[in-house]
C-alpha cells in the first residue's frame, strides 16, 4: 500500500497545512492501492511563494548550471525507471511492458531532448543594433492529466527547468504516484529549493487556486477542453499566458495504394494501446469506401488480436483508468449502437472472464463523420471507421472536426502522402509511422494553442525582450 502524504515545497517534504486525504483506486482490481494528501489553497500559497522567491536566482543561472542539474536528474531518473513503471501500472492500469517501456521511455526521451536543446538553444540573437533576448517567463503552474502521466509532466517540467523558470506541479488526482517519485528524483538531483514544487489535490481547489493566483505568470495545462476553457477564464483577469494542450479526434488515413489489410489491422491494434486513452490517437480510421469489406475484416483481426487483462501480466491492454471513465466509454458504445453504427467487434460490457476491474472490450464501429461517436473524443479503446470516395473526400472528412491535434497518413507513394499530410488542419501529422522527439506537438482549433516537445516547448516558457540600440561588447584582445 502506497502512502504519499507530504507535498514538495521549497526543497522539503512538508505536511499539508490542512490535513485531508483520499484513497487511490487500482483500476485493475477496484481496490485501494494507496493514499495521498489533498492540498488546500494555503498549500498553494506556500508553494507559489517558494517558487517566486527562487525565481530571482534560478532565472539568472547560466546554461551550464542548468545543464548540470538536468544531467543529475537524468542519472536519478535512469536509476528509478523500474519504480516509475510499476507506479504507472498501479495508478492508471498500463500493462507493465507499456508502463516500463513507452511511458517511462517518453519521460526519458523528453529529458534527453531538453538537455540536447539546452546545449545550443539561442537565448540571445543580435541583428544590427537590436538584441533579442529570450528570458524565463517566471513562476509557472503545470497542470497535468492521468493518461500518459510521466510524458505530460516531462514535456512541461524539463523545458521549464531548462529555460530558468520556477514551477508548481499539480499532478492528476487519479494518477499521483509517478509524479511523487519524480519529485523524489528532482530532490535527490539537488535542484535548488523552491525551483520545483509539487502540491497534490483536486482540480477545483489546487487548479483553481493556481489559475487565479496573481504571482503565477504562466499556466501550462494538458487535459480536457472544458477544463482548459475554465482555466483560461480564471487566468484572464491576471492576463497570464495559458498554454492549452487539449483533446482530439484524429484521422488516420489509409490511402488506396497502401497495404490495406496490414495497415488497417495495425491501426486497429494501435488504437487500443493505453486502452485508447491517448489524446493523439488515430480514433477515426479513414479507408477507401470501395474496400470497406476488406477493411472490416482487417480491423476485426487487429482488434481481436489485442489481449486484455491484468496489466501486471503479459497483455496488450489493461483496464481504463477509473469507474467514471469506464461508464463514459460504455455510454459512447451504447450511443454508437443507438445511432445505427455497424459494430465490427467488441461492444458493451467487460471482456469475457473479467468480472472485476475497469476493463473495456476493444471495439470497432463503422459509421459516418456526422455521428456523435464520429465527432466526439471517446478516450477509450473504441475505433470508428469511416469510408471515403477519393483523396479529396478523405481530406475533407479528416478536417471536418472541431479538433485538430494529430493525423496519420499511410500509403506507398511518398509524394502523395506528403501532399495529403500538408492539407490536414492539425498540428502534428505522422506519415508512415514517423516519430520525432524534436517535432512540435500541439493542436489547431479546439485541441489547444500550445506547442510542446523539443525546442518548441522551450518557447512556451520564455518572454521575448528587444534591446534596441544595443552596443555589443568590443571583441576581447
Ligand atoms: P481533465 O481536464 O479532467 O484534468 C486535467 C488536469 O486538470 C487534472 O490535473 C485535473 O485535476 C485538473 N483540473 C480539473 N479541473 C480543474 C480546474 N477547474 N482548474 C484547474 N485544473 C483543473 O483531463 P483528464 O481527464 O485528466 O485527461 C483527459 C483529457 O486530456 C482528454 O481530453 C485528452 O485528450 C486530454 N489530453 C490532451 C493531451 C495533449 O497533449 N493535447 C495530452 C493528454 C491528454
Amino acid at each position: 500500500m502506497r502512502e504519499y502524504l507530504k507535498f514538495y515545497i521549497d526543497g522539503q517534504w512538508v505536511d499539508p497545512i490542512e490535513p485531508k486525504t483520499t484513497n487511490i483506486i487500482n483500476p485493475a482490481t477496484e481496490e485501494v492501492s494507496g493514499t495521498i494528501s489533498l492540498g488546500s489553497v494555503a498549500d498553494v500559497e506556500k508553494a507559489v511563494a517558494a517558487a517566486r522567491k527562487a525565481f530571482s536566482s534560478w532565472s539568472k543561472t547560466s546554461r551550464e548550471e542548468r545543464l548540470k542539474v538536468l544531467l543529475a536528474i537524468q542519472a536519478e531518473y535512469e536509476r528509478r525507471q523500474q519504480e516509475l513503471g510499476e507506479a504507472i501500472t498501479e495508478e492508471m492500469g498500463a500493462p507493465s511492458a507499456l508502463g516500463n517501456g513507452f511511458h517511462v521511455g517518453l519521460g526519458s526521451g523528453h529529458l534527453a531532448t531538453a538537455i540536447e536543446v539546452l546545449k545550443t538553444f539561442e537565448f540571445e540573437t543580435l541583428r544590427g543594433a537590436t538584441l533579442t533576448v529570450k528570458e524565463p517567463i517566471g513562476v509557472c503552474a503545470l497542470i497535468t492529466p492521468w493518461n500518459w502521466p510521466m510524458n505530460q509532466i516531462a514535456v512541461k517540467v524539463f523545458p521549464a527547468l531548462a529555460t530558468g523558470c520556477t514551477m508548481i506541479l499539480k499532478p492528476p488526482q487519479l494518477a499521483p504516484y509517478s509524479a511523487q517519485i519524480l519529485a523524489e528524483i528532482i530532490h535527490a538531483a539537488g535542484v535548488p529549493a523552491g525551483v520545483f514544487n509539487m502540491v497534490q489535490g483536486s482540480g477545483s481547489v489546487i487548479g483553481t487556486a493556481l489559475s487565479t493566483h496573481p504571482e503565477v505568470d504562466m499556466i501550462s495545462f494538458t487535459g480536457s477542453e472544458s477544463v482548459g476553457v475554465e482555466i483560461a477564464k480564471n487566468a484572464a483577469p491576471g492576463v497570464k499566458r495559458v498554454c492549452q494542450e487539449l483533446g482530439g479526434k484524429s484521422a488516420h488515413i489509409v490511402l488506396d495504394d497502401a497495404n490495406l489489410a496490414q495497415n488497417v489491422a495495425a491501426a486497429a491494434g494501435g488504437m487500443m494501446v493505453n486502452s485508447g486513452q491517448t489524446c493523439s490517437a488515430g480514433s477515426r480510421l479513414l479507408v477507401p469506401l470501395s474496400r470497406m469489406d476488406e477493411a472490416i475484416a482487417a480491423a476485426r483481426q487487429g482488434a481481436e488480436g489485442v489481449t486484455v487483462g491484468d496489466p501486471k501480466s503479459n497483455v496488450a491492454m489493461g483496464p481504463v483508468v477509473s469507474k467514471g471513465q469506464y461508464n463514459d466509454i460504455q455510454r459512447y458504445i451504447e450511443l454508437g449502437l443507438s445511432e445505427g453504427a455497424k459494430l465490427v467487434v467488441g461492444g458493451p460490457g467487460r471482456p469475457d472472464g473479467l468480472d472485476k476491474g475497469y476493463y473495456v472490450k476493444p471495439t470497432v464501429f463503422v459509421t459516418t463523420n456526422d455521428t456523435t461517436i464520429g465527432r466526439e473524443e471517446i478516450f477509450g479503446p473504441v475505433l470508428v471507421m469511416i469510408g471515403y470516395d477519393d483523396i479529396d473526400h478523405a481530406v475533407e472528412i479528416a478536417n471536418d472536426s472541431p479538433f485538430g491535434l494529430a493525423g496519420y497518413v499511410v500509403g506507398a507513394d511518398a509524394a502523395q502522402c506528403n501532399a495529403v499530410a500538408r492539407q490536414l488542419r492539425t498540428g502534428w501529422v505522422s506519415i508512415n509511422g514517423g516519430f520525432d522527439f524534436n517535432a512540435a506537438f500541439g493542436g489547431y482549433k479546439k485541441s489547444g494553442n500550445g506547442r510542446e516537445w523539443g525546442e518548441f516547448g522551450f518557447h512556451e516558457y520564455l518572454e521575448t525582450k528587444s534591446l534596441l540600440g544595443y552596443a555589443p561588447a568590443p571583441a576581447a584582445g
